[in-house]
């Protein structure tokens, strides 16, 4: 890996306040198909727009941020330290005001917020900001309480236009530590100035050598200053695209803003073999905690190159020799995880493209003003895209393929996993396969977003609040069920196929799995 060129993308790219529908995602798309074309790579830059729905998403409003600052007497945070201290989308305003502290959003009524600076926790942060603005506030402070105590948290309103119109008091992000100083002082300043609107341009950068059968996808929106998320995985992108082309190996590039630009990158009928979703690939595993991670697709779309990207990462990053030097030992944690959701994979496997993402995972510097250039580690990144490099350059590799098959089909056993590891494969494996059944069945493209089926059954509905409150089933609800509602398949076929993956409770799951195939 060409060192300089990773930290020149890192460095640079992490500059930009690259928040979706803003000007400076324009800037970062520009710079990097510069520093594609100039690595010799073939690039081509698609222009979507964000006041278009595309693939069941919502239109967003366009937003341009100018300053921002919040303080409590003394203590006193801008947009020059970090742009997170403004809320993602926030509309412009300037405050003095009384504090109130809102330990839930339930409890905002006119009484208690009239004319104050509601302090509330980032979860759901656009209903708290309507709830808020409803009751009167003058404005609202976000906090997090998973967060490290000096870092600035990210959170986003993600405002479709028609919100944006409405949205009328500002909305900045504190730590927790400023949080208490607040709550000293009683009081608090909020001033935010920007604008909302109309046009936003979204941008597509793809960049290929050669005749490319695998692509290598990258989300590259994010606020400025956070690097591991996901400048990592744009500068492992572009460090990957610059080996590929100094040796000679087919590889497709895609970096774009995470599911708004994948939803129009789909339309536009990219389809490659197989996709390898980078998204926070840079971590430096002692400071963050992290664990690198191959994330699976579900098992309808095991393929071979699944069992390449995972015996090349297994081999590139195992450097260390046993006392007897017969084997290699790996060097960082690294684990295979059955499919979650989260970035860009989920609307590639949601419409039918195989794709594994490679993460790392967890981290408690994530989505924080903290996620900075210390935590990265350049040494296992690199290690990482040779891995990569390895599988566009070899492809498949049969032998690596049966050995990592037949381990799957050890964990999954007898039925429909077995099935389509073993047509994946083409080879006998040590399980009894069952084919599903085929037959009428619900149709239904994903991914569902949270914004969707809020539309569809309100926020009170007991299945949006099991998604909201629980990682686990957002996984099946949001992308999993989905990519088996193809029309074939009943919904008790689909629950047998669901707990071949998840250990999830059967009884929850065929209410959930009813309740999907109603939004169908
Ligand atoms: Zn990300």
């Amino acid at each position: 890996m060409n060192l300089r060129l990773a930290q020149r993308v890192l460095g640079s790219i992490s500059q930009y306040h690259r928040i979706q529908g803003s000007p400076e995602l324009v800037e970062a798309a520009e710079e990097l198909a510069a520093i594609l074309g100039s690595i010799g790579a073939d690039v081509d830059v698609k222009w979507a727009y964000y006041d278009e729905e595309h693939l069941g998403g919502w239109p967003l409003t366009g937003w341009s941020l100018e300053h921002g600052a919040v303080g409590a007497g003394p203590v006193r945070l801008t947009t020059y330290e970090t742009p997170m201290v403004v809320a993602a989308h926030s509309p412009p305003g300037n405050v003095e005001a009384p504090v109130v502290f809102a330990p839930s959003i339930d409890v905002l009524d006119k009484a208690n917020v009239d004319g104050r600076i509601v302090v509330v926790a980032a979860h759901h942060a656009r209903r708290a900001y309507f709830k808020a603005q409803e009751a009167g506030a003058a404005a609202v402070a976000y906090y997090r309480r998973d967060a490290p105590e000096h870092a600035v948290p990210y959170v986003g309103l993600f405002l479709t236009p028609g919100e944006a119109a409405r949205a009328k008091i500002p909305a900045v992000a504190v730590p927790r530590s400023m949080a208490r100083a607040f709550r000293r002082s009683g009081r608090a300043a909020v001033q935010v100035e920007g604008r909302f609107y109309v046009g936003a341009k979204m941008p597509i950068v793809l960049a290929s050598h050669g005749d490319p059968r695998i692509a290598f996808t990258a989300h590259m929106c994010h606020p400025g200053g956070m690097v591991n998320d996901n400048v990592s995985g744009v500068a492992g992108a572009v460090a990957l695209m610059d080996m590929a082309v100094r040796e000679g190996v087919d590889v497709a590039v895609a970096l774009m803003p995470e599911y708004f630009g994948s939803a129009a990158l789909m339309e536009t009928g990219w389809r490659p073999d197989y996709v390898v979703n980078l998204d926070m690939i840079g971590e430096d595993q002692e400071r963050t905690g992290a664990t690198l991670t191959l994330v699976r697709p579900p098992y309808v779309y095991a393929s071979p190159t699944e069992a390449a990207i995972w015996s090349s990462m297994a081999s590139r990053l195992s450097t260390s020799d046993t006392f007897s030097g017969f084997d290699k030992l790996p060097s960082y944690r690294m684990a295979r995880a059955r499919y979650f959701w989260g970035s860009d994979h989920d609307v590639f496997i949601s419409r039918g493209l195989p794709s594994a993402m490679v993460n790392q995972w967890p981290d408690r510097y994530y989505h924080t003003s903290m996620d900075t250039i210390d935590k990265v580690d350049l040494h296992l990144m690199a290690l990482l895209l040779e891995a990569l490099l390895d599988v566009a350059r070899r492809g498949a590799d049969p032998e690596a393929a049966r050995r990592y098959f037949v381990g799957l089909a050890t964990e999954y056993g007898d039925g429909y996993a077995c099935h389509f590891l073993r047509s994946s494969l083409g080879l006998p494996l040590p399980c009894e396969p069952r084919r599903p059944p085929e037959g009428g069945g619900p149709r239904l493209r994903g991914p569902l977003t949270g914004r969707y089926m809020e539309e569809r059954l309100g926020t009170e509905h007991w299945l949006v609040k099991l998604v909201e409150n629980d990682r686990r089933w957002a996984t099946i609800v949001k992308v999993y069920i989905p990519t088996l509602m193809d029309g074939t398949r009943s919904p008790e076929t689909i629950v047998d196929m669901v707990v071949e993956e998840y250990p999830v409770d059967r009884g929850t799951l065929t209410r959930v799995v009813e309740a999907v195939a109603d939004l169908a």
